[in-house]
Order: structure tokens, then sequence, then C-alpha cells
């Protein structure tokens, strides 16, 4: 017998965590993977990093808190849960930029070849990135951008760089990261890696995969809040030669030198371009702290366990109310997120919102469930199935005002 929700929160090995974040009474909150919830000392520091370091120490605080670091201290904090060195990762700007800031840097590292590899799913910034630089250099690329099967056939000789998220935004499929970069490998191109639904979300392999780049998101499962600051890896191996175009003061070498010539860092600072944002870097950096101490086996353990249960539990409505099911049941090919097609899905997603289940959608027609396993107990999942179930038998989801678009869903 499949044991209760009750039960598997009682053997919840991190359910203590769940008091580390502010939840809001009474509401169900599967939309980590778009906004992660805040930890409740994340308002504290960012009030001290106001009143104390801006308020009061001003200007020397970019030395006495080391506000000037904070790119490569978080980049630390951030590094261990992606598998790579401290190193090897800096927090700064956003995904768009730093994948914007990779791409041009990796394809430098191999001149000859014409053309860039991705997945035609793929979040659509990652592709319009590729279209950008191309534009820039004169359509020199071909942009092959191809469905998931097609990916290792057109990963040929002529490939400068092949560009892919892990997991799927939509779906929550997650590619095979280490056969992809081998297969990538084996023909002389260069990988980089989109984490914006992976880091937080289990335990990632960047150094053991012989990944050369990777770029993730501050504001999903590393709840670092709305428009935290983002990361970029670069593997060791490739620092020395990966050179920024946007070739800003703080990544030379000697940015308070103000030599008029660019000469970059030694290291990953290099793809660093202008001032760290202090405040949104203050509330990551603190928010990361939650993950101090935590098995990210034990986190994976927990997830796919919730995914499960969250599968399980829904069987049952799927065929009563129109439910298809787009991710993998297999636990290596998903990610921490469960997704279903439903014809009316943006309306059920606000009807289930108004009963305090908050998901996302994703158009054309996804409702997609993001399970966070600091936060997320299974009574979550239990309740959740239960309040869409009410909102499905009711019909309450025909009423017009949940087909009623906002600017952002
Ligand atoms: C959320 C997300 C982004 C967001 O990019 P930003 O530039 O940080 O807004 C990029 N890629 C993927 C795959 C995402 O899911």
């Amino acid at each position: 017998m499949t044991p209760t929700a009750a039960t598997l929160d009682a053997r919840d090995p991190l359910a203590p965590i769940r008091a580390k974040f502010h939840i809001p009474d009474g509401l169900i909150y599967l939309d980590g993977n778009s906004l992660g919830m805040m930890p409740v000392h994340v308002p504290e520091r960012v009030q001290r990093a106001m009143t104390l370091e801006w308020g009061t120490d001003l200007i020397r605080s970019w030395n006495t808190h080391d506000w000037i670091d904070l790119p490569v201290r978080v980049g630390a904090q951030i590094a261990r849960l992606i598998g790579a060195q401290d190193n090897e990762v800096i927090a700064c700007d956003s995904i768009s930029v730093n994948l914007f800031k990779l791409l041009s840097a990796a394809l430098k590292l191999r001149p000859d070849r014409t053309v860039i590899v991705s997945d035609i799913d793929n979040f659509p910034t990652d592709l319009y990135i590729a279209q950008g630089i191309n534009a820039m250099l004169s359509g020199k690329y071909e942009l092959r951008f191809v469905k998931r099967d097609q990916l290792e056939a057109a990963i040929t000789d002529d490939v400068a760089v092949v560009m892919l998220t892990e997991v799927d935004y939509r779906t929550g499929e997650r590619l095979d990261m280490k056969s992809l970069t081998e297969r990538a490998h084996a023909v002389g191109a260069l990988t980089i890696w989109d984490l914006a639904h992976s880091a937080g979300a289990f335990p990632v392999e960047l150094n053991a995969c012989n990944a050369d780049f990777a770029v993730g998101c501050g504001y999903k499962y590393l709840n670092g809040g709305p428009g935290s600051p983002a990361f970029l890896m670069v593997a060791e191996r490739n620092q020395s030669a990966a050179l920024p175009v946007l070739s800003g003061w703080m990544g030379h070498a000697a940015p308070f030198a103000f030599d008029p010539n660019y000469a970059p860092d030694a290291g990953v600072r290099r793809l660093t371009a202008g001032t760290p944002a202090v405040l949104g870097m203050t509330a990551l950096s603190a928010a990361l702290e939650v993950f101090d101490g935590v098995d990210m086996h034990a986190l994976r353990v927990k997830s796919l366990a919730l995914t499960d249960l969250f599968m399980e539990l829904m069987h049952s409505l799927e065929t009563e109310y129109g439910f298809e099911l787009v991710t993998p049941t297999d636990h290596a090919a998903r990610g921490s997120q469960v997704s279903y097609t439903h014809p009316h899905g943006y309306a059920v997603m606000q009807a289930l919102i108004d009963a305090k289940v908050i998901g996302d959608f994703r158009a054309p027609e996804i409702v997609r469930f993001g399970f966070t396993p600091l936060y997320t107990n299974f009574a979550d999942v239990a309740t959740a199935v239960q309040r869409l179930e009410t909102v499905m038998q009711s019909g309450a989801y025909l009423e017009p005002r949940f087909a009623q678009k906002s600017k952002v869903t």
C-alpha cells in the first residue's frame, strides 16, 4: 500500500527546513520553479545591507562589507549545488545576459566552425540570444535548432557550440547532460548548459559531466527573490582562453588601476561586466544559506517522491477531466516539476489559484506544478490535488473571470 502523505511527511529528513520559509497561511505554493518562496531571515539581512552598509557605512562598504567580492562569494555558495568548483562560478546579471557573454566567448574558441545547435523547444530567451549574436556577426552561423530526438544527429563536426537547457521549462523533461556533453566533445564542440530548472532542484554534476559552461537563475529554486542575480559557470580549463565580449571594468585584471586598455582578470571573474547589484546579491546570498548542510541527494529523493505522489494522485483526474501528463514517468528523465496539458489550461490554473494552490500556465495549454523539496511537503501535494478535483467537479474554471489573461502568465 502507498504510504499516506502524513506518513511520508513524518519520515521526511528535510521536513524541518520548511520552517525556514515564510509560508502564507493556507497557501499551497507549487511555483517555486518560477519564483521561489522567501526564507524568513532574508528581509532582516537586506534591511541591514540598507541601513547599516548603505545608510551608514556608505562607500566604505565596498571594502568593509566586501561588496566587491559578492559575485565570487555568492558564486562559491552556488558551486556546491551544481557540482562545480568554487572558482568556476560567479553570480551576476540575468540568464539572458550571461548566455550572451558565454555564447559569444565560446564561439570565439571555435573560430572555424559555423553551427550553433539548440533545442527548438528551448526557453525562447536562449534562442533569441543566439539569434542576436548571429545577427551581430552578420549571419555567420547556421542556427540548427532541432527537436529533441534530433539532437544527437545534429551534433556534427562543424558545430561550434551546443547550447541546451537541462530541464524543459514546459514538460519538465530532463536531458542526459553527460551523454550529450560527451557527444559534443566527441566532435570537438563546446557545451553551454542552462540550469534554470536544475540548480537547487536536484544535485547537478557539471564537473562530473565535463560541462564547459553553464548559466542559471537566482530567483527560481535558489529562492533569491524577484529579479535576483543569475549565475554563470566556466570550467577552469576554459577560463584563460574565454575572452569576454562585454569587456567591462569589473572583469578587468585591475579595475581600480583605471588603465585605458582592457586586460581580463585571470579567472572566471573576467565574465562580470559592471558593478554588482549589491541588494539583490545580499538577498540571494542570505537565501542560499538555507541550503547549508542540505544533502543534495536527499533533496533529489524527496523531489522524486513528491512528483511521484502527485502523478499518482492525479491519475484519476486525468481520464475524468481531460488532463494529459507530459512529464516523463522515468525518474532519470524528470526534473522537479510535473506538467499536464488541458484544453482549458489557463482557466483551470486561474481557478486553482483562486482556491489557493499556485502553479502556473505555459502557452499553449500546459499547467505546470513545481515541487521544491525544501518547503513543499507531502500534505501539500495531497491537498493540491483535492482542490484541483473540486475546481474540476464544480466547473468553477468555466467562470468568465478565469479566462481573463494578465500581462504575466
Ligand atoms: C526562467 C528561465 C530563463 C530566464 O532568463 P532571465 O534572463 O534570467 O530572465 C532563461 N532560461 C530558462 C530555461 C528559464 O527557464
